[in-house]
């Protein structure tokens, strides 16, 4: 790669897992004795990725430093970032300590099974087009519902990705998205807009165009208990 760029990951972990139910927190359960956001974190520390921003809820800050960065040795991690209420505020968190970067890459901390690969292919991407997200297309066929729960439309399951991260951008081109966000940010809580993904926040905020990026069907959400064990099957590959 080109080593003039500066690349940057932002790892997210400052989500409070209500979805998962138990007291510990899905970004931190242990999936092959390894807390889940050990392994996001050693394939950016095993790539061409220049630093690491972790971003965590403010009490779990001295864990990670210890239990985690230090532990296992994670010395591109630069800094260990306070996050927010929502995935954006953590983001923007995360952004606003990227500075001086070309590219950002923005990485669910519950989703361990990134790959070299995966990260290879979403650089050639975001060198090409500036925006671009890993994804699959889907294998069942998707239904849009209405409101009362009947189906509305049937789209081109050609067509139809699920999206996942990393989520790979331009640093201008995120930061000014996220600065935007931030700006708008009651008049969307008005509307009941919710912000589910970096991508979402570049094509309606910028026009900038976000090109799908082949991730993998193993690349999962740790996001309920049977997620785990699923996620501890495609682990003995590793
Ligand atoms: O809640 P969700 O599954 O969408 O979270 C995706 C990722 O974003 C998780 O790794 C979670 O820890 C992180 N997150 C965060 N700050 C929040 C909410 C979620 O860093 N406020």
């Amino acid at each position: 790669m080109d080593k003039e760029k500066k690349t940057v990951a932002i790892v997210l972990a400052a989500g409070s897992g209500k979805r998962m139910g138990g007291s510990t927190k899905k970004q931190y359960m242990l999936l092959g004795g390894k807390p889940v956001v050990y392994y996001s974190l050693k394939a950016f520390q095993e790539s061409f990725i220049d630093e690491i921003i972790l971003v965590v809820s403010a009490g779990d800050r001295e864990y990670c430093r210890e239990e985690i960065v230090r532990r296992y040795g994670f010395d591109k991690v630069r800094y260990i970032t306070e996050g927010g209420k929502e995935r954006y505020h953590s983001v923007a968190a995360g952004l606003h300590d990227a500075q001086d970067c070309d590219f950002v890459f923005i990485h669910d901390g519950a989703r361990p099974m990134v790959t070299q690969e995966m990260l290879s292919r979403l650089l050639a991407g975001v060198m090409k087009y500036g925006a671009c997200v890993a994804g699959m297309p889907v294998k069942d066929t998707i239904k849009i519902a209405d409101q009362e729960g009947f189906i509305s439309k049937t789209p081109d399951r050609r067509l139809v990705w699920m999206v996942q991260t990393p989520q790979v951008f331009a640093y201008p081109l995120i930061r000014n998205a996220y600065g935007l966000l931030l700006e708008k940010e009651q008049e969307l809580l008005t509307q009941g807009i919710a912000v589910t993904d970096d991508a979402m926040v570049v094509e309606s905020l910028t026009g900038h165009k976000v090109k799908l990026v082949e991730g993998s069907y193993e690349n999962i959400k740790i996001t309920t208990p049977g997620d785990i064990q699923i996620a501890e099957a495609f682990c003995k590959g590793l």
